[in-house]
């Protein structure tokens, strides 16, 4: 995530300060009242305020006391100095967008969103660690086409930056690299360009977060409808670099389907196709080499996206099921039928009541009685076991008549696997969270737990049984570990495809005591990785595979399927100017 000095040409979201230590804007963190109960500070987001039954989920299912045992350390006193290639500062300073050596700017780019590096933030910052030697702004295309022939030129390496979000060690420099490295990022790169209501299409430029593109197109009444959970920070330059997805892929599509062309800079040219045109027969489809190429290859500066009319129509749904085991049965069936709403997710048990501690205060008495109420009807009107259940939340979206007949289909699906329609309101919520997910991993930090999301695509036929047995395989590694206490283990069904599903997983174990939380948490996500795998499971459904999965990638395409991409990569970067490590490990054959 980044901001920078350049006030005025950027949305002020894109310029409020934010966190060094963490996720997100400084405004905004989950904090312990003087009455002992969490609340969230700020008015950017519609949780703010108190969380009265957020005290007492996490001493229950969490098994600790809610209270600050680990606050962060101060930001770090001894940050390396910058190695400089004398001549291409000379060269780039001052012609081709702003240049900056300022070290916190520098340390900002020098990560994304794993636990791991978060918790190195916090706790234990090491003078010796590698970070960037520079941050450049590029304003246009014609910027990056120059700084990367100047890369190219001098041997200095780059690493694209958009919104900061990787989940991957995407960002990170790899240790022991000693050429000069300078971080690109994108964020003066923020233009719609145009958009062609006649074609459906529109370009956008590389370093535009989500949430402000989506501004953007609703002001000309059309909307791309990608909306990873990250979209807040997030780029389009990003979400190609990674293959992202979007809750809403069942109407819009996956970034690989909104794609039309993108332009890719790289040491030995631009990349892209000419005409923006619905379909190309010439070989290999030359955009997918650009997609989920993880800043190993050059600059993604702009692309051609699909549009849609904004809907006429957003409603949000919510349905029980008595066990998780009859939600994704549920899933599957409406993924037979192709009848997908907008969005559609089922969270197991875990995350049920989790969602629900997070609701906040009901200032209206009425509408406490009212939940007080809906609550009986599910338990004790339809024989629910509240520490069974599991939930579906969706959006569904288009013309009245569209929805319409979606919310009948599903809703009929939905009565055959014993599903009970909830209150919408809990579906509008279950979205909103979203956006809190990354405050509350850094306020789990502070009461001593290390979280994490992950993710994999899956068979339906072997859906229900990676759920278990990854959530059992986490509990196993934690107490081989001499983890403390039980860790917490949950998992949703984030996406439904013909042939199978995203499956998305939350861990969380407590860290204190510890010798080394880091390697311990670390064995643990390669653990659950492993068990993926061996149930079937794939190495990432949207996060990708940065420097944090590496060494799954055998396993995923084998030795051939590397070696396919090193080739690739060796003729396109033949310097590895690149060369932020990133999917082929660099000693693999
Ligand atoms: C709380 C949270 C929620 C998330 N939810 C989702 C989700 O719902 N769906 C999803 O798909 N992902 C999700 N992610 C992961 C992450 O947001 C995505 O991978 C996203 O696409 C990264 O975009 P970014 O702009 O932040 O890229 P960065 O994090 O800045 O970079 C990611 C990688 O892409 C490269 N890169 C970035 N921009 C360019 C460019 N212009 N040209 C070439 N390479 C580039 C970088 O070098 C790096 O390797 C989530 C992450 C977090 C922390």
């Amino acid at each position: 995530m980044s901001a920078t000095q350049d006030d005025d040409e950027l949305d002020q979201r894109a310029t409020d300060k934010l966190r060094w230590n963490g996720w997100g804007y400084e405004d905004t963190e989950f904090a312990i009242s003087q009455s002992g109960d969490v609340y969230l500070t700020g008015q950017r987001y519609s949780s703010a305020g108190e969380l009265p039954s957020f005290r007492g989920w996490v001493e229950t299912d969490l098994g600790i006391d809610l209270r600050v045992v680990a606050p962060s350390g101060p930001f770090p006193s001894h940050l390396p100095e910058p190695t400089k290639n004398e001549p291409w500062v000379k060269e780039a300073e001052g012609n081709y967008g702003k240049i900056s050596f300022d070290p916190a700017e520098r340390l900002q780019h020098s990560h994304g969103h794993t636990a791991q590096e978060i918790f190195r933030l916090r706790y234990g910052w090491k003078p010796e660690y590698r970070i960037v030697d520079a941050v450049v702004y590029p304003r246009e295309h014609g910027d990056v086409e120059k700084l990367v022939a100047l890369c190219v030129k001098h041997n200095v390496v780059v690493i694209p930056y958009g919104g900061g979000t990787s989940v991957t060690y995407g960002l990170s420099p790899p240790d022991g690299e000693r050429r000069m490295i300078i971080s690109m990022d994108m964020s003066l790169m923020n233009k719609v360009k145009w958009v062609n209501k006649k074609n459906m299409t529109a370009c956008i430029e590389a370093g535009l977060r989500g949430i402000l593109l989506a501004e953007k197109l609703e002001e000309y009444g059309v909307t791309m409808g990608h909306e990873p959970d990250s979209a807040e920070f997030s780029t389009f330059g990003g979400w190609i670099a990674t293959r992202a997805s979007g809750m809403k892929k069942n109407r819009y599509g996956n970034i690989e389907d909104l794609l039309v062309n993108a332009k890719l800079v790289t040491p030995i040219g631009v990349i892209h196709k000419e005409a923006p045109v619905p379909r190309v027969s010439c070989g290999p489809d030359i955009n997918q080499i650009i997609l989920g190429s993880e800043g190993t290859l050059g600059v993604i500066t702009e692309g051609i996206v699909k549009i849609r009319p904004l809907p006429e129509h957003r409603i949000f749904g919510a349905i029980v099921f008595p066990r998780f085991e009859d939600g994704v049965k549920f899933m599957r069936e409406v993924a037979y039928h192709r009848a997908q709403p907008a969005s559609l997710r089922l969270v197991d048990n875990e995350q049920f009541r989790f969602s629900q501690a997070l609701k906040p205060k009901s200032t209206a008495y009425f509408q406490s009685i009212a939940d007080l109420l809906k609550k009986k009807y599910i338990t004790q009107w339809h024989g629910f076991d509240v520490n069974q259940m599991a939930a579906a939340t969706l959006v569904f979206e288009g013309t009245k008549e569209e929805v319409s007949s979606q919310q009948k289909i599903v809703y009929a699906i939905a009565k055959r696997y014993n599903g009970v329609k909830a209150d919408a309101k809990n579906g509008k919520r279950g979205y909103e969270l979203t956006f809190m997910i990354a405050y509350l991993r850094d306020f789990a930090f502070q009461v001593g737990m290390i979280s994490e999301s992950f993710e994999t695509s899956v068979p339906w036929s072997n859906t229900y049984a990676l759920c278990q047995r990854v959530k059992e395989r986490v509990r196993a590694a934690s107490r081989l570990l001499k983890v403390p206490g039980e860790p917490f283990t949950s998992c949703r069904v984030t996406q439904a495809y013909d042939v199978g599903s995203c499956v998305y997983f939350y861990i969380a174990l407590q860290f204190q005591g510890l010798d080394d939380p880091v390697h311990v948490f670390s064995e643990i996500e390669h653990a659950a990785r492993d068990e993926i795998f061996k149930a079937g499971g794939s190495i990432s459904h949207h996060h990708g595979v940065g420097k944090h999965r590496i060494s799954f990638v055998k396993q995923a395409i084998g030795e051939t399927g590397i070696s396919t991409l090193q080739t690739l990569k060796n003729g396109i970067d033949p310097k590895n100017i690149f060369a932020n490590g990133n999917l082929i490990d660099p000693t693999s054959k």
